[in-house]
C-alpha cells in the first residue's frame, strides 16, 4: 500500500515511519524546507527515543521518503493523512484550522478522477472538521475520487513508537465502506496483535479524541487538588493515589500529583473542546473548571520555590532541573517551565537551568536563563533547586556533591521523585507535592 503523510512533526514523522515499518510505502510531506533537508541528510528534527534508527532503516529499505510539496508525489496513494498542527487560535481559544484547510486545498490539487484515495484527518480536529475538509476538496476538485475518514492519534511523545506499534486501540470514523476497507488494510498488522479497532462515524471519532484528552486532564487535575488537601491535613497523596488507583474502576494511571499538566495537547485540546461545547449550547463545566484550576496551579508553582528560599529569591541563583513538558521529549509547548521560570526571574532570581535535550528549544522561549552543561553546573551557587521534569538522570542525584556546590541545600521536587524520608537523611531542606 502507499500513503502520503502531510506534516513531518511529532505525529506525522512517527506515524509515517511506523506505517513504513508495517510495510507501507510512505512519503512524508512538509513545507518546512529545513526540516525536509535535515531528514534527507539523515538528521531527525525532533527528539523521540528510537525514531532515528527506525527512520534510517525504512529510508534504506526504500519505503520512506520525504518531500516539501504534495505536487512532488505521484497521485496514486491509497490514503493521504493530514497530520499538521492545530494550535490554539489566540483570539478566541478555538483550534486554529488554517493548516488543516490548507492541507485540504493541497489534497484537492493532488487527487485525480480515476484513482480512489482516502483523505484521513490524523490531526486533532474539532467535531465537524472532516465534513468541512470534504467540502473544500469537492468544491475545488469535483471529479476527485475520494472519501474522508477521521483517525485520531493517541501516541505520547517520549514513547511514541511503542504507542503507535502497540496501541490500546485504533479509532477511525467514516461513512464510506471503501474508505473503511483501506483503513483496515493499513492497520492490518495491529489485527494480528489483537488491537481493538473502534469504527465510528466521522463525528464520533473526532469527539473521541477530545473526550479522551479532557478526561485525562481532569484526572490529573483531580489528583492535584487532592494533593493540596493532603498537604493541609497531613496525608500522603502517593499513598492515596495507590489506594484509589487499585480500584479497577479508577485505574492507576494519571494519578501522579505534580505542577499541573502542560504539553502540546492537553491545554489546547481542553480549551478547544470547551469552546465547541459553549458554541453548541452544551457547555462542559467540569472541563472549564479543570482548565482554570490548572492554569492557576502552574502559575502558583513559582511561589513554592520562593517560599523554600525563605520567601525571597531576589539576587539569588535558582537551579532549574528539566524544562521539557515531560521526560524523553524536547517539546516545550505549554511546558510548566514557561510559567515558573519567568515568574522566578520577575521575582529577581538568576535562573540556571539544565535539561538533557530541550535546552535548544527552550532557549528560544526563555530569555535570560543561564543554560548549563550538566546538572551540577546548574546547581553551582544556587540557593534553591527545583525539579520541573522527571528525567531519569535527576532520579539519582549525588546529594553530597550537590550540597558542596550549592549556596544552600534546598530542593523543591515538583514531580515527587524522591521520598521525604530518604531526603531527611541527606541534610537537604526538601518539599514536594501533596506529602
Ligand atoms: P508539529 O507542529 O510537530 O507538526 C506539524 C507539522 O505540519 C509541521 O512540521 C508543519 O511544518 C507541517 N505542516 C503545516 N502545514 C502543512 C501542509 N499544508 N502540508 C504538510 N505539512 C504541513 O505538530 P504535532 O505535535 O505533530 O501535532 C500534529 C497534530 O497531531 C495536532 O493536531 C496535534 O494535536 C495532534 N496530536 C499530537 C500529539 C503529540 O503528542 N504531539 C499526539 C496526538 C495528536
Amino acid at each position: 500500500m502507499k500513503i502520503v503523510m502531510l506534516g513531518a512533526g511529532y505525529v506525522g514523522l512517527v506515524s509515517g515511519t511506523c506505517f513504513a515499518e508495517f510495510g507501507v510505502t510512505v512519503t512524508c510531506v512538509d513545507p518546512d524546507e529545513g526540516k525536509i533537508k535535515r531528514l534527507h541528510d539523515g538528521i531527525i528534527p525532533i527528539f523521540e527515543p528510537g525514531l532515528d534508527a527506525l527512520v534510517k532503516k525504512n529510508v534504506a529499505a526504500g519505503r520512506l521518503t520525504f518531500a516539501t510539496s504534495l505536487s512532488q508525489c505521484e497521485p496514486d496513494a491509497d490514503a493521504v493523512f493530514i497530520a499538521v498542527g492545530t494550535p490554539t487560535r489566540h483570539e478566541d481559544g478555538h483550534a486554529d484550522l488554517s493548516y488543516v484547510y490548507q492541507a485540504a486545498k493541497d489534497i484537492a490539487a493532488y487527487l485525480i478522477p480515476d484513482h480512489f484515495t482516502v483523505v484521513v484527518t490524523k490531526s486533532t480536529v474539532p467535531i465537524g472538521t472532516g465534513r468541512e475538509v470534504e467540502k473544500i476538496i469537492r468544491a475545488a476538485n469535483p471529479q476527485a475520487d475520494f472519501a474522508v475518514a477521521s483517525n485520531p492519534e493517541f501516541l505520547r511523545e517520549g514513547s511514541a513508537i511503542g504507542d503507535f506499534m502497540r496501541p490500546d486501540r485504533v479509532v477511525f470514523g467514516t461513512d464510506s465502506d471503501k474508505a473503511a476497507e483501506v483503513m483496515r488494510a493499513l492497520y492490518r498488522p495491529l489485527y494480528l496483535i489483537e488491537t481493538p479497532i473502534v469504527q465510528t462515524t466521522l463525528e464520533s471519532s473526532e469527539m473521541t479524541k477530545y473526550a479522551g484528552n479532557a478526561f485525562l486532564a481532569t484526572k490529573i487535575t483531580f489528583i492535584n487538588e487532592i494533593a493540596d488537601l493532603c498537604e493541609k491535613v497531613g496525608a500522603n497523596v502517593q499513598d492515596v493515589a495507590r489506594g484509589i488507583g487499585l480500584d479497577g474502576r479508577i485505574g492507576k494511571k494519571f494519578l501522579h500529583a505534580g505542577p499541573g499538566y502542560g504539553g502540546s495537547c492537553f491545554p489546547k485540546d481542553t480549551l478547544a473542546l470547551t469552546k465547541t461545547a459553549q458554541e453548541k449550547g452544551s457547555p462542559i463545566r467540569i472541563v472549564e473548571t479543570v482548565i482554570d484550576v490548572n492554569n492557576k496551579r502552574k502559575k502558583a508553582m513559582a511561589d513554592r520555590v520562593i517560599a523554600a528560599a525563605d520567601g525571597n529569591v531576589k539576587g539569588k541563583k535558582v537551579a532549574v532541573l528539566g524544562v521539557a513538558f515531560k521526560p524523553n521529549t524536547d517539546d516545550m509547548r505549554d511546558s510548566v517551565a514557561l510559567d515558573v521560570i519567568p515568574a522566578l526571574q520577575k521575582a529577581g532570581a538568576l535562573v540556571q537551568a539544565f535539561d538533557p535535550v530541550a535546552m535548544k528549544e527552550a532557549a528560544k522561549l526563555l530569555p535570560g536563563v543561564v543554560w548549563t552543561k550538566d546538572t551540577y553546573e546548574a546547581l553551582a551557587g544556587a540557593s534553591v533547586a527545583v525539579i520541573l521534569t522527571e528525567w531519569n538522570e535527576f532520579r539519582a542525584l549525588d546529594f553530597k556533591r550537590a550540597q558542596k556546590v550549592m549556596a544552600a541545600p534546598v530542593l523543591v521536587d515538583l514531580r515527587n521523585i524522591y521520598k521525604p524520608a530518604d531526603m531527611a537523611k541527606t541534610g537537604f531542606s526538601y518539599s514536594s507535592i501533596g506529602r
